[in-house]
């Protein structure tokens, strides 16, 4: 079953509404029968086999284009033969998706996994209507450029109607490097490549925002997160982190950062607690087992020195949690910790803004998170600059009523602006409307 959130949802809803079919990879790679529905949605499963999985999912889609499309902060790994499979579940993908859909249909592709699909089902099926959106960043050319496949890439993508990105910054990535490798010509936001128009652009993902206010405002929610302040000990300040355990979150440079304000008695075990949830992710590959174990020396390197009986510097726990305690835990903190590297979006920062109806709790954001571009009222920090980190926690400690407030209520009002499902929906009618103008973009 999809992991439930905001996405889900959002996706959910409009493929009830439009009798639409899901087509995805169940997540595993055992024979067990995949579900046939979900919600009242119909479901396709694309089955992947062992090696397919090794080679498509942790290969060639989370060794090769997860860390090149993240600022290469871990050294991309190239083969050939990930590269293979790649493009042969893209091809699966592709043709269960021409056999599927209506004829004129629409067809809305997600995520780096599948960048091949768009050209190839435009091949299979030139009648529909296609979008993809890219969750993730897309990166630079000094950095894109590094990719033997590059030109497939650009190309399998070309093959939409519609191409979005988070941000702006991603969108003209992609449409530079479409105009000096493909012979696309056009602007950042429109091309033409083979005779078609194409719209490129940012959307900017969020959280469903009513449903989350809805929670934290639930009262056995909110007792929940009393509970756990009490459980800390009722702590002055506390501090939350909270990521997949990926070597792009940052999540070691934080512990670091709060590991020298104790050393240097800015911070004590007791007074000031931070709890770092750390969700297992992508285990079986070698560079994340790595990251596991050197996050887990640095924490409990950091408790042995500085945490007393009863009281550990730093509370942390490996495991997904369900959303309500996840709920519980964003109205417990008073500072949010998200200091990734690389982030395409980061919901984590959204959530925890959505939480805080009474314009308490402050915000440290990593000015490299997709969040940054709409929530301006966090302290902004360069997750690689530890000073700037310490500062930054120390002015979220110091921050008054009236700053918090003002800062909070910004956060919100960005963040309301535009929620999950009109994300959702601005894609959808930008789609529509890109197929039926059908005529060339302007060409610069
Ligand atoms: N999440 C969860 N349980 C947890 C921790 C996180 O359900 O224990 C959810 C969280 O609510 C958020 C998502 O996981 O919606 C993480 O999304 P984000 O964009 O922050 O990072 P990603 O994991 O996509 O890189």
């Amino acid at each position: 079953m999809p992991s439930p959130g905001g996405l889900v949802s959002a996706l959910t809803s409009i493929l009830q509404n439009r009798k639409g079919l899901w087509i995805g990879w169940p997540g595993t790679t055992d024979h067990e029968e995949p579900p046939s529905t979900y919600e009242g949605i119909r479901l396709k499963a694309i089955a992947i086999n062992h090696e397919e999985y090794e080679e498509f999912y942790l290969g060639f889609s989370n060794a090769t284009l997860w860390p090149l499309y993240h600022d290469a902060i871990r050294s991309p790994t190239f083969h050939r033969k990930w590269w293979h499979t790649y493009r042969d579940v893209n091809m699966r993908f592709a043709q269960a998706i021409a056999e599927s859909v209506a004829p004129g249909g629409t067809v809305w592709i997600h995520d780096y996994q599948l960048q091949l699909v768009p050209q190839m089902l435009r091949q299979l099926r030139p009648d529909v209507v296609i979008g993809f959106f890219c969750h993730i960043p897309f990166p630079p050319s000094e950095l894109f450029m590094q990719l033997p496949w590059r030109r497939e890439i650009l190309t399998g993508l070309l093959g939409a109607d519609l191409i979005g990105f988070q941000l702006h910054a991603g969108a003209s990535n992609f449409s530079r490097l479409a105009r000096k490798l493909t012979g696309a010509s056009g602007t950042d936001s429109g091309l033409n490549f083979e005779g078609r128009a194409i719209r490129v652009g940012a959307f900017p993902i969020s959280v469903d925002c009513d449903q989350i206010v809805k929670m934290a405002a639930d009262p056995a929610i909110r007792a929940r997160a009393r509970e756990i302040r009490e459980g800390l000990g009722n702590p002055e300040f506390l501090m939350l982190g909270v990521d997949r355990l990926d070597y792009t979150k940052g999540i070691q440079q934080r512990i670091k950062a709060v590991a020298e304000m104790l050393a240097d008695g800015t911070l004590s075990a007791e007074r000031q607690v931070m709890v770092q949830v750390a969700v297992p992710s992508r285990e079986s590959d070698a560079h994340y087992e790595q990251e596991r174990h050197e996050l887990e020396r640095v924490i409990s390197g950091v408790n042995g020195d500085y945490g007393l009986v009863g009281h550990p510097a730093i509370h942390y726990l490996h495991k997904n949690l369900p959303f309500d305690e996840l709920i519980a835990l964003y109205l417990a903190a008073d500072i949010m910790l998200v200091t990734p590297f690389r982030d395409g979006m980061n919901l984590v920062a959204k959530e925890y803004v959505m939480c805080r109806s009474d314009l308490t709790g402050k915000l440290i954001l990593s000015e490299f998170a997709g969040a940054a571009a709409e929530l301006r009222g966090a302290f902004m920090v360069n997750p690689h600059d530890l000073d700037g980190i310490k500062e930054a926690i120390l002015l979220a400690m110091n921050a008054g009523p009236k700053e918090t407030r003002d800062r909070m209520a910004r956060m919100r009002r960005a963040t309301f602006r535009r929620d999950v499902y009109d994300w959702a929906k601005g894609f959808l009618v930008a789609l529509q409307q890109t197929s039926r103008k059908g005529e060339p973009a302007a060409s610069s």
